[in-house]
């Protein structure tokens, strides 16, 4: 009974003393890291979520949350504004905002920097199967849904029809979101819908399974002119059967999707925070499926903007740059 006082007696000691002079493990300082998405029927937000759960169990302190934007140009203001810490954005979107050019021309906004970047994103534009559009240059006098106010999307549809000679004075323009894009189409409330993301959208594919869609594909000259005036777009193939009742493959073009970090951040967190991203894809990958072509071999592909010292540590280490 002695003994076993003396032992409780101890414990109670030492733990006392652990606590009073600090010597217990010191708990990480808290670490918060807001990332900018997208609309919720796209692919930025699924995506955008996978990450901050992989940064919170990665990361000791890391407090991390996705969050609905506008996207791409609303993502890079964000990040300007030190309202969100990781911005998931174009590479076409980036690069204007890092050289102060289209949609940034007097706005550079030149304290971004890349992480990596993930997969392409496709540009898609999509009609009801029994609408009378059937190419781009009968978009002439519709109404079309060009993406939210501070899109990506919407720079895209505005270059694209440019290449048709069509403005927005041609066409009745709206600014919506993917879901209200998709609900628009099906209430025959929107004539056709542009969307820049990677395929299977979540949108169109709702859409799709409830009633038949089409896709639009690029005339050759026209996909070739506008890869010469803007070069961050490629060549795409959307696959037949990609969506529900999609009978034939749709030429259409890409951008790319990446991470942007602020310039500001510490090269430790960063370094942190594209390790955990690469050695978790399989976490990108059960939340969509385009998880499966983010590896860090393909990272650096279509990089716009000057890599992130603590991106550039983790990517030398592992064999890139
Ligand atoms: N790339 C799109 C944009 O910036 C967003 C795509 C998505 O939400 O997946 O407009």
């Amino acid at each position: 009974m002695k003994k076993l006082l003396g032992v409780l007696l101890c414990s109670v000691l030492v733990i006392g003393l652990l606590a009073g002079c600090g010597g217990g493990e010191k708990k990480p300082a808290k670490q918060f890291v807001n990332i900018a998405t997208g609309g919720t029927a796209g692919v930025y937000y699924p995506l955008g979520g996978a990450i901050a759960e992989i940064l919170n169990k990665a990361i000791p302190g890391m407090n991390a949350t996705a969050q609905t934007t506008g996207a791409s140009v609303a993502n890079i203001n964000m990040l300007k504004d030190k309202k969100i810490e990781l911005g998931m954005v174009q590479n076409d979107t980036a690069y204007y905002a890092f050289n102060g050019a289209e949609m940034f021309k007097d706005k550079k906004v030149d304290g971004i920097r890349g992480v990596s970047t993930l997969y392409n994103e496709t540009v898609q534009i999509v009609v009801m199967e029994n609408s009378s559009i059937k190419s781009i240059n009968d978009l002439r006098g519709k109404k079309v849904a060009v993406g939210a106010i501070g899109s990506g999307t919407e720079a895209n549809a505005r270059q694209i029809l440019e290449v048709y000679g069509l403005t927005y004075n041609d066409l009745s323009p709206q600014y919506l979101s993917y879901a209200e894009a998709s609900n628009g189409l099906k209430d025959g409330n929107v004539d056709a819908a542009f969307l820049t993301a990677g395929y299977p959208t979540a949108a169109v594919q709702d859409l799709a399974f409830q009633k038949k869609v089409n896709l639009l594909s690029f005339d050759a000259d026209k996909a070739n002119a506008l890869i010469k005036k803007y070069p961050f777009y490629a060549k795409q193939t959307v696959k037949a059967n990609t969506y529900p009742g999609q009978t034939a493959d749709v030429q259409t073009v890409a951008v790319k999707a990446m991470l942007v970090v602020p310039e500001s951040m510490s090269a430790d967190l960063v370094y942190e925070i594209t390790k955990a991203i690469y050695a978790n894809t399989d976490r990108l990958k059960a939340a969509h499926k385009l998880g499966e072509g983010i590896t860090k071999e393909t990272a650096l592909e279509g990089m716009p903007i000057p890599l992130h010292p603590g991106a550039e540590k983790y990517f030398k280490e592992n064999g890139k740059k």
